[in-house]
C-alpha cells in the first residue's frame, strides 16, 4: 500500500475516532430528559458528557469543559435556552460551537426564533433515538470538516498556526496548575525557496510532507522505545509557517529531555530526501524556548523560539540554539558528554567500585554491590545519574554492560579464593540490556569462562522499569534463574509496587530504596512502607536490603523490623577494588 493512500486511511479512521470522542454537553432542568439522551449516546459509542441541570451554570461550565457540542432545552426556570444561546453566540470562541435545541415539534415559533439566535439543528422531544444519533454525527461531522478547514493545513495534515496557538494556551494552563514544564522548538527549512526554484513548487511539497512524515516517524519511536529516558514527555507536531514546523514537548522534567529529542529531529532531517529520482538535502535550525524559564506567556515563549531559530541559522556551527544561555550550555555539555563516552571504554576509563552489603544482625560483609564510575582524560570521577542515561540512550550501555559482568566475575573469583564463606556481587543492569538479543547468551558465555558459582551473581534491575511488557521481562529472568543467577529488585517501593506483579516474578530479593530509609526516623509514612514490604517480603521468602543507611538510629530501627542486610555510608561508602580487598582481609 502507498504510504499516502495509508496516510488517508489513518486521517479517516481517526477522524471516526474522533468523533466518538467528542464532549457533549446537555443543559436541561429535567435531569431524567438528560439520562435519556445520555444512555443513547452512549450505546453509538459516545462517552464524554457533561450534564448541567442548573441553566444558571451553563455559561461558567461551558468555558471550563470546552464541549464540542451542546445540547439545550428551551423552557428553564431562570435561565432560559433563548438566554444561553444569545450568550454562548456574543462569545467569539463560541460562534462555531454546534448547537442543538432540543424542543416540542410543534412549536413552528420558537424553531424560528432559535433559528435566529444562532441554532445549528433541532431535535423533538421525547427524542427519537436513531434521529439523534444521526443529528449529533452530522453535526460533529461538519464541525470537523470545518474545523480541518480552519486548523489542519491541507498539504501535511498536520495541525496549523491556529491550532499550535491553542495548544500553547493549555500548556500554560497545565503548565501553571500542575507546575509542568514544556517546551517549545521552532523547526525551519533553511533552502525551501531554493528547492521551489530550482525544482518547482511541487518538489517543495514533497519535501515539506517527507519531512512531517519523518518527524512523526521519529516522535512515534521516542515515545515507544525510550519512555525510560523521556518520561511521560507529550510530542505534538504542528505546520506553522509556509517554510517551518514546530513542536510542543509536554510534560519534560528537565531540559536535557528537550534537548534529546531536538537532536534526533536534527538527525532524521540530515538524510538525504529522494524527490523525484534525486536526493535532496536540506539545512534545517531549530530554535527551543523552555516554559517557564524564557517566558510566562504564549507570545513571549513564541518569540523566544523563534529568534533563536533564527540566530541558530546564521550561526554555522550549531543548528540548534536554545533560548537560554543555560539550557545552550547543558546542551553542549551532553553532546560532548555523548562523544566522550563513545570512546570511554576503549580507553579504560570506566572503574568499578563496590559498596559493602552488610548482614543487619552479625554486621558481617556478606557481599557488595558494583557501581560504575567513569574517570574522564582529566581525571574527573563523573556520576553514573549524567551517564548512565545517556549509555541507555545511545546503546553503549550493552558493551558497557558487558565488561562489568567480566570484571565482576574475574573479583568474584579473587575475592572467594581464601574465604570459607562465599562472598557474593550484586550488578546493576538496565532494562535496555535485558532486553537486548544478546544479553542471555552473553551472560552465559562470561560465567563458564570464569569458573563461577553462579549464585554468587545478583542481578539488580529497578523496580520502575519491569512493569513495562511485564510477560517478556518474566521470561528473560526465568531464564536467568535457571542459569542459578539471583535476581534483586532495585529501588523497591518507589515504582508501582503492585504485590501481585510480585508473585508472578522470580525474585530472591528486594531492596529498599534509599529515600524510605533517609526519612524514616521522621516519618511515619516511611516506616509504614518499610514495615510492610519486609512483611511482604518475609512471607514470599525473599532476603530484604536497606539501602543508604546512614545513621545508627536508622539501622536499629531496621534490626526492629527484621531487614536482614543493608548498605551505606553508615558502614562504608562504594569502594575501590583495592580497599574492599583490604576491608575482607581484616
Ligand atoms: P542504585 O543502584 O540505587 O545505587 C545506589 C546508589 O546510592 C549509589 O549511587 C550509591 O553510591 C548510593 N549510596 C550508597 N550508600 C549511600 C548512603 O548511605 N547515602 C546516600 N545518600 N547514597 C548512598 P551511585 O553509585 O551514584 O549510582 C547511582 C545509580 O546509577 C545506581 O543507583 C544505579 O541505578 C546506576 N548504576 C550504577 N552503576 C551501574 C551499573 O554498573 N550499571 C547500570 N546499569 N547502572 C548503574
Ligand atoms: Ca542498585
Ligand atoms: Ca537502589
Amino acid at each position: 500500500m502507498s504510504e499516502l493512500l495509508q496516510e488517508k486511511i489513518n486521517v479517516k479512521d481517526s477522524l471516526q475516532k474522533q468523533l466518538l470522542d467528542a464532549t457533549i454537553m446537555m443543559v436541561d432542568d429535567e435531569p431524567l430528559n438528560m439520562e435519556v439522551v445520555k444512555t443513547f449516546l452512549e450505546e453509538i459509542g459516545y462517552h464524554k458528557f457533561v450534564l448541567v441541570e442548573k441553566s444558571t451554570q451553563a455559561l461558567k461550565i461551558l468555558e471550563e469543559t470546552n464541549p464540542d457540542i451542546l445540547l439545550l432545552d428551551l423552557i428553564m426556570p431562570d435561565v432560559s435556552g433563548f438566554d444561553i444561546l444569545t450568550a454562548v453566540r456574543e462569545l467569539q470562541k463560541y460562534e462555531f460551537l454546534p448547537i442543538i435545541i432540543l424542543t416540542s415539534s410543534t412549536d413552528a415559533e420558537s424553531k424560528l426564533r432559535a433559528l435566529d439566535l444562532g441554532a445549528t439543528d433541532f431535535l423533538s422531544k421525547p427524542v427519537d433515538e436513531s434521529e439523534l444519533g444521526l443529528r449529533v454525527r452530522n453535526t460533529l461531522a461538519a464541525k470537523a470538516y470545518q474545523d480541518q478547514l480552519a486548523y489542519y493545513d491541507p498539504l501535511t495534515k498536520l495541525p496549523n498556526r491556529e491550532l499550535f496557538l491553542q495548544r500553547v494556551e493549555w500548556s500554560l494552563k497545565a503548565g501553571t496548575r500542575f507546575k509542568e514544564n514544556f517546551a517549545i522548538l521552532s523547526i525551519g527549512v533553511n533552502n525551501l525557496s531554493t528547492i521551489n526554484a530550482s525544482s518547482g513548487p511541487s518538489s517543495g511539497d514533497m519535501v515539506l510532507m517527507k519531512i512531517s512524515h519523518r518527524i512523526k516517524r521519529m516522535i512515534r519511536n521516542v515515545d515507544v522505545l525510550t519512555k525510560e529516558t523521556y518520561g511521560n514527555t507529550e510530542i505534538n507536531l504542528f505546520r506553522t509557517e509556509g517554510s517551518g514546523f514546530s513542536l510542543i514537548l509536554n510534560r519534560i522534567d528537565n531540559s536535557e529531555n528537550a534537548a534529546l529529542v531536538t537532536s534526533r529531529i536534527l538527525e532524521v532531517m540530515e538524510k538525504p530526501f529522494q524527490i523525484e529520482n534525486t536526493e535532496t538535502f536540506i539545512s534545517t535550525s531549530i530554535g527551543v524556548a523552555m516554559y517557564p524559564e524564557d517566558g510566562s506567556d504564549a507570545a513571549s515563549l513564541l518569540h523566544a523560539a523563534a529568534s533563536a531559530r533564527d540566530y541558530a541559522k546564521n550561526k554555522s556551527s550549531s543548528m540548534i540554539q536554545f533560548a537560554s544561555d543555560a539550557i545552550n550550555r547543558a546542551y553542549k555539555q551532553r553532546l560532548s558528554l555523548e562523544s566522550r563516552l563513545r570512546n570511554a571504554l576503549e580507553r579504560e576509563e570506566f572503574v568499578l567500585h563496590y559498596q559493602p552489603k552488610v548482614d543487619i544482625t552479625s554486621n558481617f560483609m556478606c557481599g557488595a554491590e558494583v557501581l560504575l564510575r567513569w574517570r574522564t582524560e582529566e581525571n574527573k570521577l563523573i556520576s553514573p545519574d549524567i551517564f548512565i542515561p545517556i549509555a541507555e540512550e545511545t546503546g553503549f550501555i550493552i558493551p558497557i554492560g558487558k565488561w562489568i559482568i567480566t570484571e565482576a566475575c574475574r573479583m568474584l573469583n579473587v575475592w572467594n579464593e581464601k574465604r570459607s564463606e562465599p562472598f557474593s556481587l550484586n550488578i546493576n543492569i538496565s532494562v535496555k540490556q535485558l532486553s537486548s538479543e544478546d544479553f542471555l547468551s552473553d551472560i552465559l558465555r562470561i560465567i563458564s569462562q570464569s569458573h563461577i558459582d553462579p549464585s554468587l551473581l545478583t542481578v539488580e534491575i529497578t523496580e520502575s522499569l519491569l512493569i513495562e511488557n511485564i510477560e517478556t521481562k518474566i521470561t528473560i529472568l526465568q531464564k536467568l534463574k535457571d542459569m542459578g543467577l539471583k535476581i534483586s529488585i532495585d529501588d523497591f517501593g518507589t515504582g508501582y509496587s503492585s504485590f501481585n506483579y510480585l508473585r508472578r516474578l522470580p525474585v530472591d530479593e528486594l531492596k529498599i530504596d534509599g529515600s524510605f530509609i533517609s526519612d524514616l526516623t521522621e516519618n511515619d509514612n516511611s516506616h509504614a512502607i518499610i514495615s510492610s514490604i519486609l512483611y511482604l517480603s518475609r512471607s514470599l521468602g525473599l532476603n530484604t536490603v536497606a539501602e543508604g543507611v546512614e545513621t545508627e538510629e536508622q539501622l536499629k530501627l531496621l534490626q526492629m523490623e527484621q531487614c536482614n542486610q543493608y548498605q551505606g555510608y553508615l558502614f562504608s561508602k562504594p569502594l575501590p577494588e583495592s580497599e574492599l580487598s583490604g576491608l575482607l582481609k581484616k
